[in-house]
C-alpha cells in the first residue's frame, strides 16, 4: 500500500499544521473529529473512548469524535484543561464538492479559535461574571496593561509597570493573559489562574497597533478616545491582534477604549484580596466571599457590575456620595425599589446578547433580548421620577430613545423565537407580506394534501390510504400490498405511479402529488430564504445602535446594583456612612456581613463591636489581644470589609460610620493561617509584610493579624514589635493589629495613637465563654490554657501547662531574663498522670519525649503539635 495520504487526510494535514498550538476539531458531517495525537490528548482529557481510522506513513492513525450538537459542553472542558481549541467546518455542501469529482474533499477552514479569554456562547460562560481577555505589554520602562470582555464589548486599558502587575491581574482575574514571548510572566499568570499565551513581537508594535485600533473603529487618530502611551496602544493593538486571529476576521463589538485612572481606585493587592475574600473565599468558590454574602442583584449585567465595584471601590468622594445618594432614595421609596427590581427582573442580558449577534453567532432569541431590555428599560425610565438623585435621573436618561428600535422588533418577531434562525418561524405574521403569502402557499398546500389523501382514497377504494412524507422520498401515497393490487394495474395504474416497495407496503406517488410537493417546497424555501433576510435586517438595525444599546445595558446594571444595595440596607439595617477625605476612622456597632450570615443560618447572633481609628497628628493605631477563637480576625476583617462596602458605593453593616477615603487597603494574616494555600512559609509572611511597610501611605487602612508567628516566639515578639513601631513612624496610618504577645500591650504606653483593646471573655468555673465583645484595654491574660482545655486535652497536660504558665509569669514580674532560665527553674515534670502510673524505674514515654523538647526553639504552632502528639502518648 502507498504511504500517500488520502485527499482527506492531505486537507486534514495542512490545515493541522497552519494552526499549531491548539487542538484541531475537523468537522465530518455531524462530528467533529479529532486524530492523531489531538485524538489522544483530547480523548484521555474528555474520557471518551479512542478509536483508530485508516493509517498514515504505515501507522494507524488514532481518532476521537464528539457530536456537533453536543460540542459545547465538550469544548468547555477542553478549555477549562487548558487547551485551544481551533474548529475547522465544512466550508460547503458535500454535494457541491462531489460536482467537482468523485475524489474531490469538501472545502473545510477554521473559522475559529476558541481560547479561554475569547469566549461568547451563554453556556461557555458564567453569568455574573466578567470574562476578561488581557494583555500585558513594555516599553523600556513604560508599562501597560489592557483588557476587554468580548462577551460585553467593554474595553479598557491603564499604565501598569511590572511591579503593579499581580495585583492587577488579581483584581481583573483574567482568563487569559497575552504577552510578548519569553517575557517570563508564567508565575504572575498563574497566581492569578489565567492562561498564559505568547505573541510574537509583531503583535505587540505600537505603530501597527495603533492603526489597527484606527481601522477598528474607523478613526484617522484615536484623539478623541483620549491620548495614549505607547505601552497602552501595544497591548490594546495586541489584543485587536489577537482577536483578529482567534475569529478569524471576524471583530467582535468593542466599545472604545476607556483609560483607566491609576488613583482612581483604593489599591488592594492580591494578597490582600485573597485575605479579605472579597469575590472568592479561600477555601476557593465563591460562597463564603463578601461578594456572594451581599449579591442581591437581579440582572447578571448587575451581578457583574457588583463584582468590579467590590473589586476596585471607588477614591472618588464625588461619586461615591452620588452613589449613595440613590442607594439613600431607594432605602426610602421601597415601593419604587420594589417596581425598579420587578422591571429589572425581566430584562435579560444585553450586552452578550449584543456581542453575539455582532460575531455573527447570535440567533432570533438575541434579538429577542435586546428587545425585551430596551422595553423594560423604556419602562423603568419612566418609573424613575425626574427629582430623583443624580445617578438614577442619568441611568433613566440613557434608557430613553430606543422607541423606533423597540417598535421594529416588536412588529418583526414572534413572542417567543426559536433559538436559531436557520429554521425559520421566528418572523410575526403581518410584518412582511410576501413572507406572510409565501406562508400561506406553504399552509394551504398542506392543507389540500389532506383533501387529496380523501380523493385518492375514494378513486381506488383503498379507505386506509394514506399520504405521507419522509426526507428521501418526500411526499408519497402508501397502502398495503395487499391493497396496492389495484393500483398497479390498470387503469388505475395511469394515476398511481410506483415508487417503492418496502416489507409491507407499497408507495406510489402522482403528478398532481409531485407538481404540488414542489410548490410546497419552494414556497418553505422562499419563506426561510425571506426570514434568514429579515433576520439579517434586524440584526444590522441593532448593531447599527451598538453604542447606544450598550450605554442602556450599563444603566439597567447601575439601577439594577443601586436597588440591591438599598434592599440588602433596608433588609439588614446598614447605615449610609458618612464620607470625607479627612483620616477618620469611626465605626459603631460595625458586623462582619458573612460571619453574621453564617451565623443567622445557625440561628446565632452576631455581636456588633465599634471601631475608633480617626488620626489627627498623630496615627491611630488599635492593638488587639484576646485568646484564640474570641474573634480577632473577624473584627479586623470586618473593619476592611466596611471600608470596601463605603467606597463601593454601598451602605455598610454598622449603626454608624464615618470613614475618611481609604487609599490603599492592605491585610496581612500570620503565616500559620495561610496554610489553606499551601504557602505557609515564614518567608512570604514576611515579604509580604515589607510590602506593606514600604506602600503603604498615610490614607492606607492596614490590618495585620498575628504578624510574626511563623517563627519562634521571641523572634516573632521582635518582628511585630518593629513592624508596629515602623507603621506608626513611617506610615502614619490607620492600622488595626491583632497579636497573641501581650508583651506588645507595652507600646501603648511609649507610642501617641497606639491604644490597646481586647476581646472579652469570661471565665466561669474555670471554662472561657467568649462574649466576642471588643473593649479598651489589654487582655489580662491569654486563657490559652483554658481554650487547650476546652478543646480537650488531658487534664494533666492543662494542670502543667497552668504550672509553667504561672512560673512564666511570676518570673516575668521578678525581671527574669531568659525563660529558658526560668523553664529550668521549674521543678521536674512531676504532673501525674490520672490513670495508671508507669513504674518509677521505667522511663514513661512521655518523659521521654519530654526529655527532647526546647520550648524556646518552638513556634506555637510545634507547641500544638506537640500537645497532641503527648496527648497520644498519655
Ligand atoms: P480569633 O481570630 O480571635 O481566633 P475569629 O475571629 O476567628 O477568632 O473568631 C472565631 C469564631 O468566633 C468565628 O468563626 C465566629 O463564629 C465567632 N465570632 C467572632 N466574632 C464574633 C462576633 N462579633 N459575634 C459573634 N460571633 C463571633
Amino acid at each position: 500500500m502507498s504511504d500517500q495520504p488520502t485527499p482527506m487526510m492531505a486537507q486534514y494535514l495542512a490545515i493541522r499544521e497552519a494552526n499549531p498550538g491548539a487542538l484541531l476539531f475537523y468537522r465530518m458531517g455531524d462530528f467533529y473529529e479529532m486524530f492523531f495525537d489531538d485524538a489522544v490528548q483530547a480523548a484521555a482529557a474528555l474520557d471518551i473512548a479512542l478509536t483508530k481510522r485508516g493509517t498514515h506513513g504505515g501507522q494507524p492513525i488514532p481518532m476521537c469524535g464528539v457530536p456537533v450538537h453536543a460540542a459545547e459542553g465538550y469544548l468547555l472542558t477542553l478549555i477549562r484543561k487548558g487547551f485551544r481549541v481551533a474548529i475547522a467546518e465544512q466550508m460547503e455542501d458535500p454535494a457541491e464538492a462531489r460536482k467537482r469529482g468523485s475524489k474531490s474533499v469538501v472545502a473545510r477552514d477554521v473559522v475559529r479559535l476558541v481560547t479561554p479569554g475569547t469566549l461568547t456562547e451563554e453556556t461557555l460562560l458564567e453569568a455574573r461574571r466578567h470574562n476578561f481577555l488581557a494583555a500585558f505589554a513594555q516599553i523600556r520602562e513604560e508599562g501597560a496593561l489592557a483588557w476587554v470582555d468580548i462577551s460585553t464589548g467593554a474595553f479598557q486599558v491603564m499604565p501598569c509597570p511590572l511591579s503593579r502587575l499581580a495585583p492587577e491581574l488579581a483584581r481583573l482575574a483574567p482568563r487569559e493573559l497575552l504577552a510578548l514571548e519569553g517575557s517570563g510572566l508564567e508565575d504572575l499568570a498563574a497566581e492569578s489562574d489565567a492562561q498564559l499565551t505568547d505573541l510574537p513581537a509583531g503583535a505587540f508594535d505600537s505603530t501597527a497597533g495603533a492603526r489597527r485600533l484606527c481601522a477598528l473603529y474607523g478613526v484617522e487618530t484615536l484623539d478623541g478616545f483620549g491620548s495614549f502611551e505607547r505601552a497602552e496602544l501595544s497591548a490594546m493593538g495586541a489584543i485587536v491582534d489577537y482577536l483578529d486571529m482567534t475569529q478569524k476576521g471576524k471583530l467582535p463589538l468593542m466599545r472604545p477604549p476607556v483609560r483607566e485612572s491609576a488613583g482612581g481606585a483604593m489599591q488592594i493587592d492580591a494578597a490582600t484580596r485573597r485575605n479579605l475574600e472579597l469575590t472568592q473565599a479561600l477555601s476557593g468558590g465563591r460562597e463564603g466571599s463578601l461578594l456572594t454574602a451581599i449579591d442581591r442583584t437581579v440582572t447578571a449585567a448587575g451581578g457583574r457590575l457588583l463584582e468590579r465595584r467590590i473589586s476596585a471601590p471607588s477614591r472618588d468622594l464625588a461619586l461615591i456620595q452620588a452613589r449613595q445618594d440613590a442607594v439613600a432614595q431607594l432605602v426610602e421609596d421601597r415601593r419604587l425599589a420594589t417596581d425598579l427590581r420587578e422591571a429589572l427582573g425581566r430584562v435579560p442580558d444585553m450586552d452578550r446578547a449584543l456581542s453575539r449577534l455582532a460575531l455573527e453567532r447570535g440567533g432570533p432569541r438575541d434579538l429577542a433580548a435586546i428587545r425585551a431590555g430596551l422595553t423594560q428599560g423604556a419602562l423603568i425610565a419612566e418609573t424613575v421620577a425626574p427629582d430623583s438623585a443624580q445617578i438614577l435621573r442619568e441611568a433613566a436618561a440613557d434608557l430613553t430613545g430606543h422607541d423606533e428600535l423597540i417598535d421594529l422588533l416588536d412588529d418583526a418577531l414572534v413572542a417567543e423565537p426559536p433559538l436559531l434562525a436557520r429554521d425559520g418561524g421566528f418572523v410575526a405574521p403581518g410584518f412582511d407580506e410576501d413572507l406572510d403569502e409565501t406562508r400561506r402557499l406553504r399552509d394551504e398546500g398542506r392543507a389540500v394534501i389532506a383533501g387529496m389523501q380523501a380523493q385518492y382514497a375514494e378513486l381506488s377504494g383503498v379507505s386506509s390510504l394514506k399520504i405521507k412524507h419522509n426526507n428521501v422520498l418526500g411526499y408519497f401515497i402508501e397502502t398495503t400490498a395487499t391493497h396496492a393490487e389495484k393500483m398497479l394495474a390498470p387503469p388505475l395504474n395511469e394515476t398511481f405511479i410506483h415508487r417503492q416497495t418496502t416489507a409491507n407496503q407499497i408507495r406510489f406517488t402522482t403528478v398532481e402529488l409531485s407538481e404540488l410537493e414542489t410548490r410546497i417546497l419552494n414556497a418553505r424555501d422562499r419563506a426561510l430564504e425571506t426570514e434568514r433576510e429579515i433576520f439579517a435586517r434586524l440584526r444590522s438595525a441593532v448593531l447599527a445602535q451598538a453604542g447606544p444599546i450598550g450605554t442602556a445595558a450599563r444603566a439597567l446594571a447601575e439601577i439594577d446594583l443601586t436597588a440591591a444595595f438599598a434592599d440588602i440596607a433596608a433588609g439588614e439595617g446598614w447605615t449610609r456612612p458618612q464620607m470625607d477625605d479627612s483620616r477618620a476612622f469611626q465605626i459603631e456597632g460595625g458586623r462582619h456581613p458573612v460571619v453574621e450570615r453564617a451565623l443567622k443560618r445557625k440561628s446565632e447572633s452576631f455581636v456588633a463591636n465599634d471601631c475608633d481609628l480617626t488620626s489627627g497628628e498623630t496615627p491611630a493605631i488599635w492593638l488587639l489581644t484576646g485568646p484564640n477563637m474570641a474573634g480577632k480576625s473577624t473584627f479586623l476583617r470586618q473593619n476592611a470589609l466596611i471600608a470596601v462596602l463605603a467606597q463601593a458605593g454601598s451602605f455598610v453593616p454598622a449603626r454608624r460610620a464615618h470613614i475618611g477615603l481609604v487609599s490603599q487597603l492592605f491585610s496581612r494574616v500570620g503565616a500559620a493561617d495561610d496554610l489553606a494555600r499551601g504557602r505557609s512559609t515564614f518567608m512570604v509572611e514576611m515579604v509580604e509584610t515589607a510590602a506593606i511597610l514600604n506602600q503603604a501611605d498615610d490614607h492606607a487602612l492596614v490590618i495585620l493579624d498575628e504578624i510574626g508567628r511563623g517563627t519562634a516566639t521571641w523572634d516573632g515578639l521582635s518582628i511585630a514589635w518593629a513592624v508596629m513601631e515602623h507603621l506608626h513612624a513611617a506610615n502614619r496610618c490607620r492600622a488595626l493589629f491583632a497579636t497573641h504577645y501581650h508583651e506588645m500591650t507595652a507600646l501603648s504606653a511609649r507610642l501617641d495613637g497606639v491604644e490597646n483593646a481586647t476581646v472579652a471573655v469570661r471565665e466561669w468555673e474555670g471554662d472561657v465563654i467568649f462574649l466576642h465583645e471588643v473593649r479598651k484595654g489589654a487582655a489580662d491574660r491569654s486563657y490559652g490554657v483554658q481554650v487547650a482545655r476546652l478543646a480537650g486535652l488531658p487534664a494533666s497536660v492543662v494542670e502543667r501547662a497552668r504550672e509553667v504558665l504561672d512560673a512564666l509569669e511570676s518570673g516575668e514580674r521578678q525581671g527574669a531574663s531568659r525563660p529558658a532560665a526560668l523553664i529550668d527553674d521549674l521543678p521536674l515534670f512531676r504532673a501525674a498522670p490520672p490513670v495508671a502510673q508507669p513504674a518509677k524505674s521505667q522511663a514513661s514515654p512521655l518523659d521521654a519525649r519530654l526529655k527532647d523538647v526546647h520550648p524556646d526553639a518552638m513556634s506555637p504552632r510545634e507547641a500544638l503539635e506537640l500537645i497532641y502528639e503527648l496527648k497520644s502518648l498519655s
